[in-house]
């Protein structure tokens, strides 16, 4: 896609100047926010809405030239529609017989990707005999039967129970791999993002604004907007001020407290040539420990406000006297949660400069 607009009605911004590759055989997910424009994007790849401004290539052919037929794209909707009267197995087979393949071809193909799918003993049975994932996994057996250049999946679990989606999610991956099929996949389930993605694409109101394999989105997010997009809990972000001493040592200033980074640290690199810049720190609360007792030199301290039991973890709400959006952190389970609520002024929330990262474009 290059430079490629979409505006509704005259005048609703859809999609604005997006350019983006996908290579053979990637799977890209788009994630974003309700509204910001994902589903436009599938449509328009699929043919089934206009540009309104830039190009779109299908390999080296510009999609203008392709009717929506021939771009061989297969699309699966938040839930596929079934056609009532024929039984899975017929649904699945349905385009290759359209297409004029032999029953006996199209059913042993349809065989093929009901084991891939695990839809083996539903063949025979009509749609409204299957459950929600059932029919889910029919619809996207429908659509790749025909091996398309193209797989769109439009929110294809978000009708699914949690089992289910995780069930579902794997399978798809695993699918979509085997098969080497080109895929764009759209969701605003940043584990379904961050499970199934070579690259991932950001998008927030019509714009792509970051686009990386997972682990560089998760590590090192464009703006505090995609930082804040992708990580249970909600990652730290931080108001502060850079202050550089005459000896070149970075601290970064929060209005009450001060954390100095290490001389080695590439951020502290960086930032040397900022003195006074106002920056967001970006800091995911497992990469924040707990200071040792008496360790005063960098850290910050505050008060701990709640302290939340998720199982596998503990999550401390921490107020640190400075802007703090979600002062979250996650230490190791305390033996019962009142030997630290009890303490009502506790000193950690340590950011070691390790567990800081600077969001050079916010
Ligand atoms: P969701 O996650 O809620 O499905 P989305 O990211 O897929 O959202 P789109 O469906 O692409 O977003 O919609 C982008 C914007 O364009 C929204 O503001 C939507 O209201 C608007 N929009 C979508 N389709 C049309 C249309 N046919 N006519 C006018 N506006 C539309």
């Amino acid at each position: 896609m290059e430079s490629v607009s979409k505006v509704y009605g005259g005048h609703h911004l859809a999609v604005d100047n997006v350019s983006l590759e996908i290579a053979d055989g990637e799977f890209m997910v788009l994630l974003g926010p309700s509204g910001c424009g994902k589903t436009t994007m599938l449509r328009m790849i699929a043919g089934l809405e206009e540009l309104t401004g830039g190009e779109l290539w299908l390999d080296r052919t510009p999609a203008a030239d392709l009717t929506p037929k021939d771009r061989g794209v297969a699309f699966v909707f938040q839930s596929g529609a079934l056609y009532p009267n024929r039984t899975a197995r017929e649904n699945i087979m349905f385009p290759l017989r359209m297409a004029g393949e032999e029953p006996a071809a199209a059913s042993t193909k349809a065989a093929g990707l009901a084991k891939i799918l695990r839809i083996v003993p539903t063949l025979d049975r009509l749609p409204r005999t299957l459950s929600g994932g059932q029919r889910q996994r029919v619809a996207i057996g429908r659509a790749i039967v025909r091996q398309p250049r193209i797989f769109l999946m439009d929110e294809p679990l978000s009708n699914l129970d949690a089992t289910m989606r995780t069930e579902l999610r794997q399978e798809i991956g695993a699918m979509v791999r085997d098969l080497k099929v080109t895929t764009v996949y759209v969701t605003h389930d940043q584990v379904e993002a961050l499970t199934l993605a070579d690259r991932i694409a950001i998008m927030r109101d019509g714009r792509i604004e970051d686009v990386g394999t997972p682990a560089q989105i998760y590590n090192d997010p464009a703006t505090a907007f995609v930082a804040g997009f992708l990580g249970t809990p909600r990652i730290n972000l931080l108001s502060a001020t850079v202050r550089v001493t005459a000896r070149h040592r970075v601290s970064l200033d929060f209005g009450t407290q001060t954390l100095p980074l290490p001389p080695t640290d590439r951020r502290s690199l960086i930032l040397s040539r900022h003195d006074g810049a106002r920056v967001i720190v970006g800091a995911r609360s497992d990469a924040i420990t707990p200071a040792a007792d008496g360790d005063d030199t960098d850290q910050l301290s505050g008060t701990l406000r709640a302290l939340e039991f998720h199982g596998n973890q503990w999550i401390a709400f921490i107020h640190c006297g400075i802007e703090v959006l979600n002062p979250d952190f996650v230490g190791p389970a305390p033996t019962t949660s009142r030997s630290l609520v009890e303490r009502p002024r506790i000193r950690h929330a340590a950011a070691h400069g390790s567990a800081l990262s600077t969001m050079a474009r916010s």
